[in-house]
């Protein structure tokens, strides 16, 4: 069969830093027939639009030249399309998946890929996929005000959302009504859908829901929260990045509060 000579978009990887090339208004995904570095091997990652681009995990921090450099996946949100981000967030998934896959968990034997997303252990006749963590995120309304709370592992000084992952056999809902109450004492009604985004630090999937306070003082969990209050909109605190889906939910929030 004949090969065309494809020109392929790379999402390459080394740890959480994403190559980026320099153009003359900013950074970019780096395209080409080869990678610009040699790789190990590179994974197919196919998008909802119906593209595909190659993955892979590289060795170092070496540059190519000095045309190209590293960005965090998290920063690269300011510098590259919010497609190009999502996509790049994708591809970091099943990079990070493909690390962290390589023998069976049960048995121990190397599994082979037999899908762009799944792989098989020949001994244990098992197939496996990419594990995705499920986490709750909810924005509480109490009268004009809402609450925002500082996490221990936020990356900054900014106030968010009480979030949390999902434990086996819960419900989301089940989840959001038990994480508020651990993280900070407190009842809550009215629990509705939001919306969701793929979060690939390493490979999760917040949920994002509204809530209505219903009974409680705060009492936050200090291992987890170093502050925690209600808020209106006149004297907001420092909010998350755009990226996030705790700030859409605020400013949904916000939008609604002007309307
Ligand atoms: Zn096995």
């Amino acid at each position: 069969m004949e090969q065309e000579k494809t020109i392929s978009r790379w999402f390459l990887f080394y740890k959480d830093q994403l190559l980026l090339k320099k153009t003359d208004i900013g950074l970019e995904i780096p395209t080409g027939e080869q990678a610009p570095l040699p790789i190990d091997h590179s994974l197919r990652v196919p998008f909802p639009d119906g593209s595909e681009a190659l993955a892979a995990s590289l060795e170092s921090e070496e540059l190519p030249d000095d045309r190209y450099t590293f960005v965090g996946l998290r920063a690269s949100w300011n510098y590259i399309s919010h497609n190009a981000y999502k996509k790049a967030g994708k591809a970091f998934q099943l990079v990070h998946w493909d690390r962290h896959s390589q023998y069976c968990p049960a048995c121990g034997h190397a599994l082979w890929q037999n899908s762009l997303i799944s792989k098989y252990c020949s001994h244990c006749k098992e197939e496996y996929y990419p594990q995705i963590s499920t986490a709750i995120i909810v924005l509480i309304r109490k009268g004009d005000e809402i609450l925002l709370v500082h996490a221990r592992n936020f990356k900054g000084t900014f106030h968010g959302l009480v979030a949390g992952f999902l434990e086996v056999g819960e419900t989301l809902e089940e989840c959001v009504r038990r994480e508020v109450r651990e993280e900070t004492g407190l009842e809550i009604q009215n629990i509705r859908y939001f919306d969701s985004q793929p979060w690939p630090y390493p490979s999760g999937l917040m949920v994002g829901f509204t809530a209505d306070y219903a009974s409680g003082n705060i009492k936050l969990q200090d291992d987890e929260l170093s502050a925690g209050a209600f808020y209106g909109i006149n004297n907001l605190p420092e909010l998350p990045q755009k990226l996030s889906i705790a700030r859409r939910l605020i400013d949904s929030w916000i939008a609604e509060h002007n309307s």
